[in-house]
């Protein structure tokens, strides 16, 4: 079953001050089967991050279809969109960690906002800090973790409220080559142990040629070639 399916998308930016109008993403039709890991690459202005924010529907398409898990997303009201937003986890390049708060702050977040109590949320937490091998680190503070370190705490939220998606954003480009394939190992067993459907987004080949079941190459807002990582890295 397709567990993302993009049909004909087009997000076109009004033109900013001086400017002319962008088509972000143009006429982009996609589908990804539900436990697959897919990469997404092309260079920066590619229209990467636009198609992540349709599809964590951070935006509205400008036309165009967008399902997520079986359910329409365009046209949602707000609460359907919370709803679908629900069973998806995103991870950055900066992480986005609260400085204010410890790693069990952190991975707490999402489970106070999605009402759980104390007892049920403790449990969870202890859960996805032993998964990516930080239950040690529970009251550390961001600022004293590594990069890997804190990429991993940033996948723990991401992971806490059980989402069927991950959506990763140049997650491993802040990251030196060995973080990197820690990083990525985690990912793995994210899809292996957990079956969740993974997006990588990223300039770097090395990235989804890694990881990636299937690639899908960017360009001015196109998708100018797709197929697995094998054949599409083969080509001349
Ligand atoms: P990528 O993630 O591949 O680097 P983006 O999706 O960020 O590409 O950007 C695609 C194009 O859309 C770029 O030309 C960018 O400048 C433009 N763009 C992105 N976001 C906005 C916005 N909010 N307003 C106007 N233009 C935007
Ligand atoms: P709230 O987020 O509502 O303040 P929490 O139960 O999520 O309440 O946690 C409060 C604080 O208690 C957290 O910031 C955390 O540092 C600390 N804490 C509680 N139990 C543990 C634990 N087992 N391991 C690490 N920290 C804990």
């Amino acid at each position: 079953m397709a567990i993302i399916e993009i049909e004909g998308v087009t997000k076109a930016y009004p033109a900013r001050k001086g400017g002319s109008p962008v088509t972000a993403v143009d006429d982009v039709s996609l589908s990804i089967e539900a436990g697959e890991i897919v990469g997404v690459v092309g260079y920066s202005g590619a229209g990467k991050s636009t198609l992540v924010r349709l599809v964590n529907a951070l935006e509205p398409a400008t036309s165009g279809t967008i399902r997520v898990d079986g359910t329409e997303v365009t046209g949602l009201g707000e609460r359907g969109l919370q709803k679908v937003r629900l069973g998806i986890g995103m991870i950055f390049q900066q992480f986005n960690l609260m400085h204010s708060r410890t790693v069990y702050g952190n991975v707490a977040f999402p489970l106070v906002v999605a009402g759980l109590s104390r007892q049920e949320r403790h449990e969870r937490i202890v859960e996805l800090l032993t998964f990516v091998g930080l239950a040690e680190k529970a009251h550390a503070w961001p600022e004293q973790l590594s990069g890997g370190q804190k990429q991993r705490v940033a996948i723990a939220r991401a992971l806490a409220t059980n989402p069927s998606i991950l959506l990763a954003d140049e997650a491993t480009s802040a990251l030196d080559p060995e973080t990197t394939v820690e990083v990525l190992d985690l990912l793995r067993r994210v899809n292996d142990e957990l079956g969740i459907t993974i997006v990588v987004i990223t300039h770097e080949m090395e990235v989804v040629k890694s990881i990636a079941d299937r690639v899908v190459v960017m360009e001015q807002g196109r998708i100018v070639e797709e197929g697995p990582a094998f054949d599409i890295f083969a080509r001349p």
